[in-house]
């Protein structure tokens, strides 16, 4: 517990005894007396803190329980070879590795793949984050990065075990450029503490240490963390890819019965995106509705409403009123149909049940996974999410607030193909006024606006007739979209 919580309630009993009349300063000067001793102590080490985690590492996470990161795990077990071989490192006289830092989003597996690295060089895993070191005394987080060294240390050797993995999560709050807080020293002391404990570092030390840290905000790490010697090596753990994600998802259905429709490579396709937390927390999500509903194996239904839940949240009690579904039924089907004609499939669900923040909600299935676009794309992208505000307008001879977040990413799409070259404006050098910018962001909208003006138009009695089955329905899955939209095209 970070010591300022104390010291907020201990003043705050002093305020209220003061205030009701007792004389606190016997108690005040007893206070300091005490705090001034525990410091000292802490300082010189000779209490320890507890802040530091020893994880046991025994046979717990190897690096098959880490789906996807190929590279990643690729680089790290190669790393971890030549840690393990201690005699070739002497033979060779090659300069031990002292620490690698893994960067990447949340979520993805940074933790994971150190305690796989742990397990397989049979280390000690010792593990804290950034944040511990972070207190408003100067010098106590100098303390404690000596105190986290000094316990690795006797932990592995107590424990039998030839080295220990120091694993630092978040370390870009105790790693933040020098300077970079102009408030105190205390960062620039703590951070200078774990360069010379790194810096002291030997291949020929009889319990060998290794720093693995985390952190997904590499831009922030002071420049000396990342020089030779230190943490020299940089391993990126990216958001997974769809054989990625697959197997993230095959390792957290392994303990989970499963029906015999589920098709996880479907699940795994429509999850471009989601992390392995994600993925993680959608086949819990999955288990725990077919629980809810009383069956006895997970099936496909569960692992589709399972991906809604984890993107927008569980389903919410608010009742809009009539109207009010008439035209969220309006919205989303104007969405899903200009989704399907510019896509054909692609459309994965559409609903009028409130989850999270949203009204109602149109999620489409990605084609396959996607790392640039081109202008076509993104201005489909714009057409697909103002089709909401469009039909709305069309039907009900005027728009609503409902369409907040389809204007803003609509805006966010435009300004993209600015930023990239693609608008009229050409290449942009950043230097274009606001003004310009924001007259072309409206152009490109409004342009597309008239071309789903001009669709919906054309469908005007199929977007009738599919926001009325959506509002009686409440849900439709992209496959009964398209089975209505085949038949209705068979009859006209
Ligand atoms: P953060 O940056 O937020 O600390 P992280 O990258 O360290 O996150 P982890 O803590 O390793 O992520 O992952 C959280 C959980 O997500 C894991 O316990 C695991 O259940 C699941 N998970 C994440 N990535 C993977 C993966 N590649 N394979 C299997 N499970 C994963």
């Amino acid at each position: 517990m970070p010591h300022e919580y104390p010291i907020g309630v201990a003043l705050a009993i002093c305020f209220f005894l003061l205030i009701s009349g007792f004389n606190v300063l016997p108690l005040l000067a007893l206070a300091v007396l005490a705090g001034v001793l525990y410091m000292g102590l802490l300082r010189k080490g000779l209490i320890k803190n507890s802040f530091f985690a020893e994880v046991p590492s025994g046979g717990q996470v190897s690096f098959t329980d880490v789906g996807g990161q190929a590279t990643a795990k690729n680089e790290l077990m190669e790393a971890m070879e030549f840690i393990k071989d201690r005699e070739a490192i002497g033979r060779l006289g090659i300069r031990p590795l002292k620490g690698i830092l893994l960067t990447g989003p949340p979520g993805t597996g940074k933790t994971l793949l150190a305690k796989a690295a742990a397990t397989y060089t049979d280390s000690l895993f010792f593990a804290t984050s950034g944040s511990e070191f972070v207190e408003m005394y100067a010098g106590v987080g100098a303390q404690r990065v000596r105190s986290l060294f000094r316990q690795a240390r006797e932990k592995a050797k107590q424990k039998n075990k030839p080295r220990a993995i120091i694993f630092i999560d978040e370390i870009e709050v105790l790693g933040v450029k020098r300077g970079a807080h102009a408030s105190h020293m205390e960062y620039d002391q703590t951070l200078n503490q774990l360069l010379v404990e790194m810096d002291g570092l030997q291949s020929d030390d009889d319990c060998r240490l290794l720093v693995i840290a985390a952190t997904n905000r590499v831009d922030m790490i002071d420049p000396a963390l990342l020089r030779p010697g230190r943490f020299d090596r940089i391993v990126q753990v990216e958001l997974p890819d769809k054989e990625g994600r697959l197997q993230i998802l095959e390792l957290h259905t392994r303990n989970k019965p499963l029906a015999a429709d589920v098709r996880l490579e479907e699940i795994a396709k429509d999850t471009f995106g989601f992390s392995g937390a994600h993925l993680e927390s959608l086949a819990n999500e999955a288990a725990i509705m077919a629980f809810r509903q009383g069956e006895k194996a997970i099936s496909q239904k569960h692992f589709k409403e399972a991906i809604d839940k984890v993107m927008l949240g569980e389903k919410v009690e608010r009742k809009p009123s009539e109207q009010e579904l008439q035209r969220i039924a309006i919205h989303e089907t104007g969405h899903a149909l200009v989704s399907e004609l510019e896509r054909p499939g692609s459309v994965a669900h559409l609903t009028i049940v409130p989850r999270g923040q949203a009204m109602g909600y149109m999620r489409q299935s990605p084609e396959h996974d996607s790392y640039m676009q081109t202008k076509t794309q993104l201005e489909s992208q714009i057409r697909i999410a103002i089709a909401g505000a469009v039909a709305e307008e069309l039907l009900l001879q005027e728009r609503s607030t409902g369409a907040a977040n389809d204007i803003q990413e609509a805006v966010k799409l435009a300004k993209r193909l600015i930023v990239c070259g693609l608008s009229e404006l050409g290449i942009v050098d950043g230097e274009q006024s606001g003004e310009l910018i924001g007259s072309t962001v409206r152009s490109i909208i409004a342009e597309q606006e008239q071309k789903v003006e001009q669709i919906l138009s054309n469908y005007r009695l199929l977007l009738q007739q599919l926001a009325s089955l959506l509002r009686h329905k409440e849900t439709l899955s992209g496959e009964e979209l398209r089975a209505y939209l085949h038949r209705f095209r068979t009859i006209a």
